[in-house]
């Protein structure tokens, strides 16, 4: 059974394919709705964590390329560009609520290092105390593919365990874990819950991603299991209408739940 009443420490995944429309511009309506709700759940006692992706397609989308570049120079660019859009957005938005934003920028260098590891951890745990909201993303602009998480669906189990959360939902442009692609098979069944990541559940995630994220269903089982081995449930449901959170703490059976396996705090 789902129970996210004592989830005190939230991580909000949202991908590039929820934050952005088809076209690579900002979903207005989407970002504005995500950061209310936000706001409001963490007036009513929660901490949040955002780790939201799009740097690199609100880039895109305010060049007006048509698509992202292919080469590490061009992500690179484009990434440095976008940050800096989303973190005005933001910020923007959020003030309105009277919260305060920091942005938190990372590679897998900074957590495999033990001392740039505890310097992370120490940040986060210092915002928090001061009520702030880290917004966190890969550090796309200096980040290369030896030293990159590479999707944010595995950064996000991996802020978790650094900032001791609770619970992580990860917002998706899909419904969450279903038997089949539900794109291609209409009798697809969605799971509400997955209790063990067996080879058949990763066969299930048969992983296209969209355009503008990284990720698929392949990268968000993988968070699963760094975060429910880390005693962090797991939540994947549909971000296109942010208001569904409200729900989920009130115990819809909303998405796929995969529970943590020992709840305790991670280092
Ligand atoms: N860090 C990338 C960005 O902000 C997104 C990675 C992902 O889509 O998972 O554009």
């Amino acid at each position: 059974m789902r129970d996210f009443s004592h989830a005190k420490r939230i991580v909000v995944k949202v991908g590039s394919s929820t934050l952005t429309h088809a076209s690579g511009m900002l979903n207005i309506r989407c970002v504005e709705l995500l950061v209310k709700v936000l706001a409001d759940i963490k007036n009513s006692g929660r901490e949040v964590i955002l780790v939201s992706s799009g740097a690199q397609a609100v880039g895109v989308g305010k060049l007006g390329f048509a698509e992202k570049p292919h080469d590490m120079p061009g992500k690179q660019a484009v990434a440095a560009i976008g940050q800096c859009e989303l973190m005005y957005i933001y910020d923007k938005l959020f003030s309105e609520y009277n919260h305060i934003t920091a942005q938190i920028l990372l590679t897998r260098e900074d957590v495999e290092d033990q001392v740039r590891k505890q310097n992370l951890q120490n940040a986060f745990l210092r915002l928090l105390e001061m009520r702030i909201v880290p917004v966190v993303n890969e550090n796309d602009s200096v980040s290369t593919e030896e030293i990159e998480f590479g999707d944010n669906d595995t950064l996000s189990a991996v802020v978790c365990s650094l900032a001791g959360a609770d619970l992580l939902i990860i917002l998706s442009d899909i419904d969450g874990l279903y038997d089949s692609n539900p794109r291609e098979n209409p009798n697809a069944r969605l799971l509400h819950q997955v209790d063990e990541l067996t080879p058949e559940v990763e066969q299930m995630a048969s992983g296209a991603g969209s355009a503008r994220g990284t990720g698929g269903m392949v990268t968000k089982i993988h968070a699963a299991q760094i975060a429910t081995e880390n005693g962090v449930d797991m939540v994947i449901m549909n971000g296109a209408n942010p208001k569904k959170l409200y729900n989920l703490f009130e115990g819809e059976e909303l998405g796929t739940y995969f529970p943590a396996k020992n709840r305790r705090r991670a280092d």
